[in-house]
Formats: structure tokens, C-alpha cells, sequence
């Protein structure tokens, strides 16, 4: 692991993207490696910013939850898929558009503090997070909208979700079921696409090459951060990693964050 160590203190590392659960926190578990890793390489000023596929909590609620932990970060260092969606539809609709919304309160908060108009009549946009009230008939208007022309957009593909006692359906399975009927290939916004990456490459201003992204599923997190040009550590925190072989593979594996020890 020493080797490891040294390997990764080189090129100079100046920034780090990280994923946030089975990374950080363990649902409502903070990690304490993680946490401790965080709070050393913030001692030696390498700025930081989270990226989560999650769209039901907002930046405020995640900050919360990183302070209950100890971790000092304020909403700059986090980057939501469902602000991130908000921002990529204002980049080619304008203020006012008519959006169809389903996923929780913070995506409808997302959507409506980017000026977009929330609306089942006639939406141009139909955006999809986790919704856990998802109704047939709220599938019925995103597939019929999507049918006289709006476009689909996914929060996150991810298909299943661990709970305490077994798994729950994400956001990806109920995205699939409207792009399956309604025929069409959803945008997708997260990870293991690499909006939120650029995103928080934009607020560290880091070079890419010199930057870590850290994440606990190769499907997502390494895929985002590999096609972004990032250097890519996985950390076998979280979801247990499957072998892939069409998928590319993280440039370093750990099992707990405080193997990486960074200097300024
Ligand atoms: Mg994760």
C-alpha cells in the first residue's frame, strides 16, 4: 500500500471530486476514514467539491449532514444532479419554459429556482428524478408529453438503491419505463455522464488532469470521472464492485481514503 501512497501523491494533486454516499457516509453513517481524509486535505487547502446522483436533498440538506459529521463545507462544495438539471435545460430553454416534473421537492425547487414554469399542460421538458410517490398517472402525462414532442430528461440512471433492509428502485427504472414507452433515449444528467463533473471542475477551478475523482461504483462514478479526464480512485467503501470488462477501470483502488495522503 506504500507503493499506492506514493503513486498517488504524484502528479500533483490539486483538487479532488468526490461521490458522496458509500464514500462519505454509509446512509445516515458518516465513514470516519472518509471524514478524517476530508478534514486532512482541507488542513492542506485542496479544495473539494461532492457530486451526487441524489436529487431529493438539496446542497443545503447535504451540508447539514456533512456538518453533523464534523466536515466544515458549505453548499459551494456540493453539486446536486437535480440543480445541475435545472441549469443544463436553461442552457437551451428560456425562462418561463414549461416543464413537467417528477422526483421530490428538491428537484421541483431546482426547476422553478431556475425560472422554469412547473406545469403537466403542455411541458416542452419532462425531467425525471426519484419520485416516491410516483403514480401511473404521473407516467401516463410524462409518456404523452413526451409523445407530442417534449423532450425526457433523468436526473441519474442509477436502477436500484440499497436500503437498511435490501434494495428499492431508482430513479433509472422508472426513466426507463417512460423512455420504453414513450420510445425515445432519455438525457441523462448524472453521473456516469460528466455534467456534474464539469460542474465541479468549474467551481474548484482545477486542472483536470491534476484533479481526483473518488467514488465507490465503477458503472458511475469512475465512468464520469475517467471520461471527464479525471484521475479516477475507487474506494471500496460502498457498493460492493462487480467486474465489468466493457466498462473502464478506476486508475487506483483503495479501501479506506485516508491511503491518500496529499500534500499542498
Ligand atoms: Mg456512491
Amino acid at each position: 500500500m506504500a507503493d499506492m501512497v506514493s503513486t498517488l501523491a504524484w502528479p500533483r494533486v490539486t483538487g479532488i471530486v468526490s461521490d458522496l454516499d458509500g464514500v462519505v457516509y454509509r446512509g445516515k453513517n458518516a465513514i470516519e476514514d472518509a471524514v478524517e481524509a476530508f478534514k486532512a486535505w482541507q488542513a492542506e487547502r485542496i479544495p473539494f467539491c461532492f457530486v451526487t446522483n441524489n436529487s431529493t436533498h438539496t446542497a443545503g440538506d447535504v451540508v447539514s449532514k456533512l456538518r453533523g459529521f464534523g466536515l466544515e463545507a458549505g453548499e459551494e462544495n456540493v453539486v446536486t444532479s437535480a440543480v445541475t438539471a435545472a441549469k443544463l435545460i436553461r442552457q437551451t430553454y428560456p425562462a418561463g419554459t414549461r416543464t413537467y416534473v417528477i422526483g421530490a421537492p428538491s428537484l421541483k425547487k431546482a426547476i422553478t429556482d431556475a425560472e422554469l414554469e412547473i406545469t403537466d399542460r403542455q411541458p416542452c421538458v419532462v425531467v425525471m428524478g426519484l419520485d416516491r410517490e410516483i403514480t401511473y398517472e404521473k407516467l401516463t402525462i410524462a409518456v404523452d408529453a413526451i409523445l407530442k414532442g417534449a423532450v425526457l430528461i433523468g436526473t441519474n440512471p442509477d436502477l436500484l438503491l440499497p436500503t437498511p433492509t435490501g434494495f428499492e428502485p431508482g430513479a433509472g427504472a422508472c426513466l426507463t419505463a417512460v423512455s420504453t414507452a414513450a420510445r425515445v433515449k432519455p438525457i441523462i444528467v448524472g453521473k456516469p455522464e460528466v455534467h456534474m463533473i464539469e460542474a465541479a471542475l468549474s467551481r474548484l477551478g482545477t486542472d483536470r488532469a491534476s484533479t481526483l475523482m473518488i467514488g465507490d461504483q465503477i458503472p458511475t462514478d469512475i465512468q464520469a470521472g475517467k471520461r471527464a479526464g479525471l484521475c479516477s480512485v475507487l474506494v471500496t467503501t460502498g457498493v460492493p464492485p462487480f467486474d465489468d470488462p466493457s466498462l473502464l477501470a478506476p486508475d487506483f483502488t483503495v479501501s479506506s481514503l485516508k491511503q491518500i495522503l496529499l500534500k499542498r
